[in-house]
């Protein structure tokens, strides 16, 4: 069976086609400036070489014809018929509380995904582009909806309520939703197939550690407690985004710099904040910081303490909330490649009985358990694959449909 896999932004398209059989990626790209002038298509079939093409791509649906034609094109296609596809994977953030896993496409799902809209602004409509013009162009093919969101529906009441009028949650749903939640579950069953033990067994904190950044508390399996909120923007400090802060220093700064609440939110706290506003605007980009860091520039060695001391409290609170802590996984660009960032973070929980062999800490983007023998909770690292998890449960659930194969 052979699944695309499809995640659309606000202005791109990314695809990977997977061939379930022998599991490999047999294709991947993306469509970037989407609604411009300037769009183009980077497509790599697996073993040949990035071809990029300027196309004229003025929405999701023309994006989409020029992946369709980039994957059964005669030189750099990787099959020669679209109906070898089985059916496609949308990668879809905000579910809400309606999804709790993924779930076949139908007109009821669509619907409810629209209702969700008011959840995920930002995120949500160009998902559902991304549907509808898969729709459009393939109105037979199967289609699944995997969410950001779904993972962490497992969590109780209690984490996630906010301290303020059940009405508004009743009304508006004002609650924790988290997200990332495809790469947490991926991450801690496989953590667990590593450690060859039941993932029913375990209590570990997964930290996501990108240019957006969440952990989780996955309790036997299921997710009891994640670092982001009503929005990505709670948690953790991130490449742009601030992570927590006092609710009150909003109107504060709306008076201070006579902006809107809603530029505050969303200029400020989520495009110019974390680590670049705190190295001072020098940059996101954690393998900058730990460049600038190395030469002595005190913001930038200031903004990759705050980011790790942040992850570390988060780790001991999770701890606490689960009562047992077997391993802390990271994964993620900076989870995953950074030796440093995961000593700046784990040199402060040798409290928690938790020591690193720095040999094994040398490694970037390959699985890698990094604790010492001796350490009381396992720490490793498990490169996150979201995509491949979105092609298995689309070819769980289209299998389970008894769909072509
Ligand atoms: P997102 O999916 O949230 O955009 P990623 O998970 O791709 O982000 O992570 C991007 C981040 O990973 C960037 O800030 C980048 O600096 C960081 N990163 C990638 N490689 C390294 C590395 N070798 N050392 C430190 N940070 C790295």
């Amino acid at each position: 069976m052979k699944v695309l896999v499809v995640n659309c932004g606000s202005s791109s398209l990314k695809y990977q086609l997977f061939d379930m059989d022998s599991k490999t990626c047999m294709a991947r790209g993306n469509v970037e400036r989407v609604g411009t002038a300037e769009a183009f298509i980077v497509h790599k079939p697996n073993g040949g070489d990035k071809v990029r093409r300027d196309v004229t791509a003025a929405d999701h649906e023309q994006a989409m014809k020029y992946v369709f034609e980039c994957l059964t094109d005669p030189k750099v296609g990787v099959i020669s018929d679209l109906r070898e596809i089985s059916a496609i994977g949308h990668r879809v953030v905000h579910g809400g509380e309606k999804f709790a896993g993924s779930v076949l496409i139908d007109g009821a799902v669509m619907q409810a995904l629209e209702e969700c809209q008011d959840l995920a602004p930002l995120h949500n409509p160009p998902n559902i582009m991304g549907i509808e013009a898969c729709r459009r162009l393939m109105p037979d093919l199967p289609m699944v909806g995997v969410f950001d969101t779904a993972f962490h529906q497992t969590m109780p009441r209690e984490a996630y309520l906010y301290g303020v009028g059940y009405d508004m949650y009743a009304k508006y749903g004002v609650r924790r939703y988290g997200f990332h939640g495809t790469s947490h579950r991926y991450v801690s069953a496989r953590a667990a197939e590593i450690l060859g033990r039941p993932v029913e067994k375990l209590c570990m904190v997964t930290c996501h550690l990108g240019n957006g950044s969440s952990l989780a508390a996955v309790k036997h399996g299921k997710s009891i407690d994640t670092s982001m909120g009503f929005t990505p923007l709670e948690g953790l400090v991130m490449g742009t985004r601030s992570g927590d802060i006092d609710p009150a220093i909003v109107s504060f700064l709306c008076e201070k710099l006579g902006r809107s609440a809603s530029e505050v939110v969303l200029g400020y706290l989520n495009k110019n904040s974390g680590v670049l506003g705190l190295s001072g605007g020098l940059s996101n980009d954690f393998r900058d910081l730990e460049e600038a860091a190395g030469r002595g520039h005190e913001l930038a060695q200031l903004a990759l303490d705050v980011f790790a001391y942040r992850v570390v409290k988060y780790i001991g609170a999770y701890a606490a909330a689960m009562g047992q802590l077997d391993a802390i996984v990271f994964t993620a660009g900076v989870g995953e490649n950074s030796p440093e960032m995961r000593t700046r973070i784990l040199s402060r929980l040798s409290g928690l009985g938790i020591s690193i062999d720095p040999a094994k800490n040398n490694v970037r983007g390959s699985e890698q358990i990094i604790s010492t023998p001796s350490s009381r909770v396992t720490v490793m690292v498990v490169p996150t694959n979201e995509e491949a998890m979105i092609a298995r449960d689309t070819a769980e659930i289209v299998s389970s449909m008894g769909a072509r194969s």
